[in-house]
């Protein structure tokens, strides 16, 4: 891809194996610059192998991705940081024995010292990390912990934020917080390429998305035309069509 393509993430004809196991066969799509992009599909359909190609954790054995214009597929994800990838996997993975100021600053490494105003933009975005930056983040709620992985994501400066099932595990009431703020950190201006379950919530949010089924894309488009699909509708919200 040459430095016009308009696309902030390009990934064209990706194709990843587990040894024997073609997990992505061809997968193309892209994220423009200042969008959410949903990535749907049932367990397995290769969500989070993709998300981990595209943050550099997994080499795709052909296919290419590109980042403003720049190849990137087969850097590593230390790299991929400082080009302004960062990806919040499922499952928080906050380091759980640190504070969560200790969590923040970790965060912030590719600096090599916190920037004060970047702490205070993540503890805008997440008040309740403010009155817990002393408290051991193995000790905070699911919910704590999920604002704690995307805020210490926040102290890289990304300008594509990867965010695999923020929503997992987590109260209804939570979820809508979480949602909320990852609208915020987008007006923001950051893009975010958001694999979710919750399918619903998920496409009320994106600008757009794809939905995976083993390994392909079956479906693309605007959230709002994926919500009202009748295969989405079927396969995705667990719907009945009458005809
Ligand atoms: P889920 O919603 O359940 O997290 P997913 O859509 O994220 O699913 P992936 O985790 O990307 O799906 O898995 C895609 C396929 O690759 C599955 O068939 C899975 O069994 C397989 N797979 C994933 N990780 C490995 C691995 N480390 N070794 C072998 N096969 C794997």
């Amino acid at each position: 891809m040459t430095v016009t393509d308009q696309a902030l993430l390009r990934v064209q004809d990706l194709e990843v194996r587990y040894g024997g196991i073609r997990a992505l066969k061809g997968v193309s799509f892209h994220v423009g610059s200042g969008e959410i992009v949903a990535l749907l599909g049932a367990n397995g359909a290769g969500k989070t192998t993709t998300q981990k190609t595209v943050s550099g954790m997994l080499r795709p054995s052909s296919g290419s991705i590109s980042f403003k214009g720049q190849r990137i597929d087969g850097i590593p994800a230390h790299h991929l940081i400082n080009l302004g990838i960062c990806h919040v996997p499922e499952g928080r993975h906050v380091f759980s024995r640190m504070t969560v100021a200790e969590n923040l600053e970790m965060g912030a490494f590719r600096f090599r010292k916190v920037d004060p105003d970047d702490l205070d933009h993540v503890l805008e975005l997440f008040p309740r990390l403010r009155e817990r930056l002393a408290q051991v983040a193995g000790t905070l709620s699911g919910g704590e912990q999920q604002m704690l992985a995307i805020g210490r994501a926040m102290m890289g400066r990304p300008r594509l934020l990867l965010l695999d099932e923020p929503s997992m595990g987590l109260a209804p009431m939570v979820v809508s917080q979480i949602f909320d703020i990852i609208r915020q950190i987008n007006k923001d201006g950051v893009s975010v390429l958001l694999v979710e379950q919750n399918a619903v919530q998920a496409l009320r949010l994106a600008d757009r998305g794809y939905v995976l089924e083993t390994g392909e894309i079956a479906l693309e488009g605007t959230g709002a035309d994926l919500l009202t699909d009748d295969r989405v509708r079927v396969a995705y919200l667990g719907e009945e069509i009458l005809s």
